[in-house]
């Protein structure tokens, strides 16, 4: 991944301190006379890491807690008692669980969309300085206690004022963007439509072009969001978040599934990017976003996993075959979403929507040391004749060997060096298990568990 799009064979990549230094064929970058040491790369595909730009940390504890029910239901009877109910380290047990699982599947960059301050945001943005990736980290800006047209559903645990809201995310920007080296990032993450008033989502733009930030949010997920606006504004989603001034401040509009022509067009105008979750929609049946007929409109979009209860892992690499598969499907065309275009997704689009493509999603001289690489010598991705295709078509998160974030080795041979896995999935285990106890919520699976 270059501005060329070169595959190269018998590659390699020197890296400088947190930076790459040289790329090009691996005689003409071995045996660098400065180099410390060498990381043998036989066998593997040597990749920009990837960006995943919508991820709920906090929902990893709930994976597989919400099966098979549609979105508001989900989230009424399931994710926001759940969420609701974090207590101590809840949040970030289960922001160091999505880490560990990102960071084993190959993901270097996401982007985290709505943080309650109950899950602990000190915590968690602590934990992702230790686990040595680069994430987005949005605290949740809310004043209405619903969604779209249901008002009054959320669970009390998950509601939150909204100059609290306004005040902490200041505070935390102040506190944590740029910090670990430039690796925290601090953003506004605004609640879905019904979730805020016009007036909040004004001041929610004017506080991020003040900062200097960004918003994400998510946006036309359910028809339940096209109905509301239309009901309550006589407008398209789209267009409303144009007239509240979201779209004059980066922000990064998660799913679009529901958004039209005219809204791309609003979109692509205004850069706004749309994080597609293939996986997430599909599960929740929240319908199919065009993101082929989008993308050619002018709108970026970048590819994100979503939830542990609407994915449900944090796998981009699974992502990646998801989103290329179910666009063929539905325009019943095999040559649209092809494997090059979701690689682009995946890596340099994502960094284009969190406004980092000058440091991040792809292999350039100059760019932030971020690398994945894939082991190619299994089963299942022999002979290789085309490794673009292997990625998208044939691999899975467990193929990723190495991980590299900021020039530092973060994960080897499949060994996450920064956190300690059995620790985090003992924490995950007991925490999951002691969460659902407190809030009630019995998991009935439907044959029985003996
Ligand atoms: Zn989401």
């Amino acid at each position: 991944m270059d501005d060329r799009r070169r595959v190269m064979t018998d590659g390699g990549v020197l890296i400088e301190g947190s930076r790459i230094a040289k790329v090009g064929k691996l005689s003409e970058v071995k045996d660098w006379p400065e180099a410390e040491f060498e990381l043998d790369a036989d066998g593997m595909v040597i990749l920009p890491g990837l960006i995943d730009t919508h991820v709920h940390l906090a929902q990893a504890l709930l994976r597989g807690c919400a099966d098979d029910t549609s979105l508001i239901e989900w989230l009424q009877k399931f994710v926001w008692p759940l969420q609701g109910n974090f207590e101590g380290e809840d949040g970030k047990v289960s922001a160091e669980l999505c880490m560990l699982e990102m960071i084993k599947s190959g993901t270097t960059t996401f982007l985290e969309s709505l943080l309650h301050s109950r899950y602990g945001f000190d915590g968690i943005a602590e934990s992702v300085q230790r686990a040595g990736m680069r994430g987005i980290l949005s605290k949740t800006v809310m004043g209405l206690p619903g969604y779209g047209n249901q008002s009054s559903i959320m669970h009390p645990g998950m509601v939150e004022d909204p100059e609290t809201c306004l005040r902490e995310v200041e505070s935390h920007f102040k506190k944590w963007d740029g910090r670990a080296d430039g690796r925290i990032r601090v953003w506004y993450g605004a609640r879905s439509l019904g979730g805020c008033t016009p007036e909040l989502y004004r001041r929610i733009g004017e506080g991020a072009r003040r900062l200097g930030t960004g918003v994400t949010m998510h946006l036309g997920e359910v028809q339940e969001d096209l109905r509301y606006v239309q009901r309550e504004f006589r407008k398209l989603p789209g267009e409303f978040v144009d007239e509240v001034g979201l779209l004059d401040s980066r922000v990064v509009f998660a799913h679009g599934v529901w958004l039209t022509e005219k809204e791309w067009h609003i979109l692509a105008k205004k850069a706004a990017s749309v994080a597609h979750c293939p996986s997430s929609n599909m599960k929740l049946a929240s319908g199919i976003a065009p993101v082929v007929e989008m993308a050619r409109s002018g709108v970026n979009v970048g590819l994100g996993c979503d939830g542990g209860p609407s994915n449900n892992c944090y796998d981009m690499i699974r992502e990646m075959k998801a989103a290329s598969l179910l666009q063929k499907a539905r325009l019943l065309d095999p040559l649209v979403a092809d494997a090059e275009s979701v690689v682009e997704m995946a890596t340099i689009n994502g960094a284009k929507a969190l406004g980092m493509q000058n440091e991040i999603g792809s292999i350039e001289v100059g760019k932030k040391a971020d690398l994945i690489l894939v082991a190619m010598k299994k089963p299942h991705l022999i002979p290789v004749f085309n490794p673009v295709s292997h990625l998208v078509y044939a691999a899975e998160g467990s193929d990723v060997d190495t991980v590299i974030i900021d020039g530092k080795i973060v994960m080897r041979n499949r060994i996450v060096k920064t956190l300690d896995e059995h620790t985090v999935l003992d924490n995950a285990t007991d925490r999951g298990a002691r969460l659902l106890k407190r809030t009630g919520i019995a998991i009935q699976p439907k044959w029985n568990l003996l």
